[in-house]
């Protein structure tokens, strides 16, 4: 039977389809990894944001079977009624610490963390200043959030500037990717904290990309970002971390105030407790991880001179494990991206809707459980396509 509304819906997956849009996804066998099984096929993954090789590592697993036979699988209940375990706690306390801010708030996604953040502190008295490369969620969050939402380009401070000039809102808030999802560079957070400082506006930092990674594992804050009572800091836990989560840092009453006020954190089951004890030895991990760090630069490095001469598009600037190629057209994109299957190398093409139409790239992710050769066959096929 058909009817209307459901032929719309038809049509517009037929759309997708012949714009080369529509999205599959793709079977993992398995733990993800460097190596892994994915389709049935074993390949070099060059697309997962395991940056540090910790989502399988041995001691993540033995924490998680030590916590799942002492307190079982399933939270049971929202952390403000009785789901508030002490790995929870304990893990907020060990992560506030390790990053140098006074709290910190775990909650079960990153995208759930952007939702609470900005519905909590910009109401309808707000106003949201967002760099247009923000991750989907932070857009989601901000229109969800009923403030005034106002977007400047990408990295523009003097956009910024005049839009927070103008704005006569009474709750500022300035939203930045700390390292771009699909560029891969990073915000300039110093002075983006001078205009916060500037014109009494928050300065909320979203570190998904960064944290395990960019210097001594705390992630790109600067020490003065550190310093100010009007960072709070994001850093997601599915990422570097290994596990799941995102966990929120910021000055004692900001942290009290999300308890009360973010409703993806009240109204929704905590996450398994044996999630956090799993993030309890993650941190472990990323406080004592300078070789895999090292390792990981020294891809980038390896990535970033073999490719510096390729024909077959642009490496964008970028420094951190974010390695995309510029290709262009939709359609090259995902040809390439099939060729590089067929040698056994799996790198995502991403297109519009994620990028703006006409940057479609493939989007290479480099991990410190990557080996030199693994990154030379990449280095290798690319030039053999060219
Ligand atoms: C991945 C990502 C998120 C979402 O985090 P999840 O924990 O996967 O929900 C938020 N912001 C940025 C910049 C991201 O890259």
């Amino acid at each position: 039977m058909s009817f209307a509304a459901l032929t719309r819906l038809q049509q517009g997956l037929a759309a997708l389809k012949d714009d080369h849009l529509e999205r599959h996804r793709r079977i993992l066998d398995g733990a993800q990894g460097a190596h892994a099984t994915i389709d049935g096929q074993r390949v070099i993954s060059f697309c997962s944001n395991d940056y540090l090789g910790l989502a399988a590592d041995p001691a993540l697993v033995a924490a998680a079977h030590t916590a799942v036979d002492q307190c079982g699988v399933g939270a049971g209940a929202a952390h403000l009624i009785t789901g508030h375990h002490r790995f929870h706690d304990d893990f907020e306390a060990a992560f506030a610490r390790f990053v140098g801010k006074p709290a910190a708030l775990l909650f079960s996604t990153g995208y759930m963390a952007n939702l609470g953040v900005l519905t909590a502190l910009a109401g309808k008295k707000g106003e949201v200043f967002a760099d247009k490369l923000n991750h989907a969620s932070l857009v989601d969050a901000a229109q969800l959030s009923g403030a005034s939402f106002t977007r400047y380009r990408h990295n523009d401070l003097a956009q910024l500037e005049g839009q927070l000039v103008a704005s006569t809102a009474q709750d500022k808030l300035i939203v930045s990717d700390l390292v771009f999802s699909m560029d891969g560079d990073i915000a300039p957070v110093d002075a983006l904290l001078d205009l916060a400082e500037r014109y009494d506006a928050w300065l909320y930092l979203d570190d998904a990309h960064g944290f395990g990674v960019l210097g001594d594992g705390r992630g790109g804050m600067t020490e003065r970002a550190r310093a100010s009572d009007r960072v709070i800091y994001l850093a997601t836990l599915g990422k570097a971390a290994g596990v799941s989560g995102a966990a929120v840092v910021a000055h004692q009453s900001v942290i009290d105030w999300l308890m009360q006020k973010a409703r993806p954190y009240i109204y929704t089951t905590a996450s398994p407790p044996l999630l956090a004890a799993c993030l309890l030895e993650s941190l472990r991990q990323i406080e004592a991880g300078d070789v895999r760090r090292e390792r990981l630069r020294s891809h980038i490095t390896q990535m970033r001179a073999g490719l510096s001469d390729l024909k077959l598009g642009t490496l964008m600037p970028s420094y951190t494990p974010i390695q995309p190629l510029l290709i262009g057209a939709n359609e090259e994109a995902v040809r390439l991206s099939q060729a590089l299957l067929e040698r056994g190398l799996l790198v995502p093409a991403i297109r519009t809707p994620t990028v703006p139409a006409g940057t479609a790239r493939l989007r290479i992710t480099l991990s410190a459980a990557h080996s030199t050769d693994d990154v030379a066959r990449l280095i290798e096929a690319l030039h053999a396509l060219a």
